[in-house]
């Protein structure tokens, strides 16, 4: 009787002991928060060191270039069987201390690497995020700020050093901006005159082809995402969203959501955020971040974390600054396998490599790696999705349901067919394909010659479905040319019906000629890369194009805008800029201000620019 009531009391024990909500934290390895303290360049060294030696299958040490000083830029990669390549593993990073006076993202960065290592294959959380994300932590991006910092200031100095690089560079200003006019895609663009620091982060970016980022900044508390500017020309408050905003807003959300002081949003008066998230733009305008140009640049999202009110806070705030912020972090990381992933590949199973993901409605399309893989961050709903690929047939879009509370990214794999030449296919066709399958169009305005002979090109290229006719001449005799588009050209058909564009009868508005070169040129290209939206269009449609009903006023137009040129040039400007206001049309003159005060060479690019930029937000409508 004794026993069996001590047994059933024992068993109750049992029962409670085992049923008790137990802190994860107490199985949790957080020794490195003891004696709290910054640990600085050399001592980061021997401590990164340190961790790659203590888990070798786990972490490894590298430097991605050097600083203005020569101190290296470490980074510790940290992933299940780090010294292998794991296909389809997407890759995740922290950049902390860009401003090195900004110092308690560094610490955090240099905790979260101790964090993970220690707590792999104890902690599930952690265990499962080391085993599927290549996981690479940067501390500091500005080693030589940081090293001139002082603990305990909460602002920069005047003269900001510390805040910037050993040249007195802000690194967070020194990368290519999207909306430089100067903006090109040359290296010498990219690379010259930018500071080591960037230049081997932009390498770096660009070379690795990173998913998800977390940029850590210190002086306010808030989650900051894409864009950070605009062409305004104003300092803040207009917001600016990037076409992948619902994500973006997400992301920031992920974070802020989980950092009560963050979620207030009032932390640092007098600054107030709604729920502790902004628009990078909204809040101030940066020209030259490093967060828009990883996302403009790359595959890689980035957004921007603001973690304290004081920039350089005592040590001792430390393992608060790791208990507010842990959780976050991580929540942030496991974002990387949100959304769709995949292989695109060929009939022969071999990866193709450079190929865009679409998403239908999203004007970002990401890029495939050497192994044909992709990671394509969304947000819950519906989706139309295609992988597109010079030299390969387009395929129709596949239809995706993300659903809400993912925890995989949905794989989505895609087999393109290479184009085959087929017996009607026009001989000299470009083999160069730009990413929607049309061929590479150098974009530019085209004068009369080089219209008729851009037509005419077309005409002798696709001879199954165009046809070149005048309908008749000019006053300074120039034919008006029409491009007919049509399966069968030349001929009514009963009950076919008819349709024309007509552009540039007013000689000086230029954007619709070069619209219908383009289009005529898109047509043909792809009727015969198998689009059926396209080869329904033509097969059931007589399509008619004139480029221009007034080529003289074209060149009429051009010669003015030559001599007014040369004008300014010889003589006073002034005078000959108010004779030249009263004489012509708003349009023109609006060009010449803006062609006449550039060198020939930024002429071109613009020019180009303009007609290519009309030219890809038409189609897409
Ligand atoms: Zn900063």
């Amino acid at each position: 009787m004794v026993c069996s009531r001590l047994c059933f009391f024992l068993i109750l024990f049992i029962f409670i002991i085992s049923c008790a909500p137990l802190s994860i934290d107490q199985y949790e390895d957080e020794s490195f928060l003891e004696n709290p303290k910054y640990v600085a360049y050399e001592e980061l060294k021997e401590t990164l060191k340190r961790l790659e030696k203590s888990h070798p299958e786990l972490a490894k040490v590298f430097s991605i270039g050097q600083s203005v000083k020569g101190r290296e830029l470490l980074v510790i990669q940290i992933t299940d069987g780090v010294n292998v390549t794991h296909p389809g593993r997407p890759a995740f990073k922290y950049v902390a201390n860009m401003h090195g006076d900004e110092t308690v993202g560094r610490q955090l960065v240099i905790y979260l690497a101790e964090y993970l290592l220690l707590n792999y294959g104890k902690e599930e959380r952690v265990t499962k995020l080391v085993r599927d994300t290549d996981i690479y932590l940067m501390p500091s991006l500005n080693p030589d700020g940081f090293e001139i910092s002082v603990e305990g200031s909460c602002e920069s100095p005047n003269s900001l050093g510390g805040r910037n690089n050993a040249r007195n560079v802000d690194l967070n200003r020194d990368f290519p901006d999207q909306f430089d006019k100067n903006r090109s895609i040359e290296d010498a663009y990219i690379y010259d005159g930018r500071q080591p620091e960037t230049v081997a982060m932009i390498k770096w970016i660009r070379s690795k082809q990173f998913v998800l980022s977390g940029n850590l900044h210190g002086g306010s508390v808030v989650a900051s995402y894409p864009y950070d500017d605009n062409n305004s020309g104003k300092d803040c408050c207009i917001e600016t969203k990037a076409p992948d905003d619902a994500v973006f807003k997400y992301l920031a959300h992920v974070y802020a959501d989980r950092q009560p002081i963050m979620k207030r949003g009032d932390t640092c008066p007098p600054e107030n955020f709604t729920n502790g998230i902004t628009n990078g733009a909204f809040w101030y305008s940066v020209q030259g971040g490093m967060q828009d140009f990883n996302y403009i640049d790359s595959n890689c999202f980035e957004v921007t974390f603001e973690l304290s009110c004081c920039k350089y806070p005592k040590a001792e705030t430390l393992p608060d600054h790791w208990r507010l912020n842990k959780d976050p972090m991580l929540a942030f990381m496991e974002q990387t396998h949100m959304g769709i992933k995949g292989f695109v590949v060929d009939a022969k199973g071999d990866a193709v490599k450079g190929a865009f993901i679409k998403v239908q409605g999203v004007a970002h399309p990401v890029k495939t790696t050497n192994l044909g893989e992709y990671w394509r961050l969304l947000v819950p709903g519906q989706y139309n999705i295609t992988a597109i690929a010079p030299g390969f047939k387009k395929q129709r879009p596949i239809e995706v349901m993300i659903p809400i509370n993912q925890s995989e990214a949905i794989l989505l794999n895609f087999t393109l067919q290479r184009r085959s030449p087929l017996d009607n296919e026009p001989k000299d066709r470009s083999l160069r394909h730009d990413i929607d399958g049309l061929s590479v169009e150098d974009f530019k305005h085209h004068n009369y010659d080089a219209m008729v002979a851009f037509l005419r090109n077309l005409a002798d290229s696709y001879p199954n479905i165009t046809r070149l006719t005048s309908i008749g001449k000019s006053v300074e005799r120039r034919d008006l040319y029409v491009l007919e588009v049509t399966k069968d050209p030349g001929r009514h058909i009963a009950g076919k019906p008819e349709f024309k564009y007509v552009a540039n009868m007013h000689g000086n508005e230029v954007i619709g000629r070069e619209m219908l070169l383009l289009l005529a040129k898109y047509l043909c290209e792809s009727y015969y890369s198998g689009d059926e939206r396209i080869q329904r269009l033509v097969n059931t449609t007589r399509i008619h194009l004139l480029p221009s009903m007034n080529p003289d006023g074209y060149e009429q137009s051009l010669v003015a805008l030559k001599s007014e040129c040369n004008r300014r040039n010889q003589s006073s400007e002034n005078a000959i800029s108010a004779q030249w206001r009263e004489a012509t049309s708003k349009d023109l003159k609006n060009s010449v201000e803006m062609v006449c005060s550039l060198e020939e060479n930024a002429i071109t690019k613009i020019e180009k620019k303009s007609v290519e930029v009309v030219w890809r937000s038409e189609r897409d409508e």
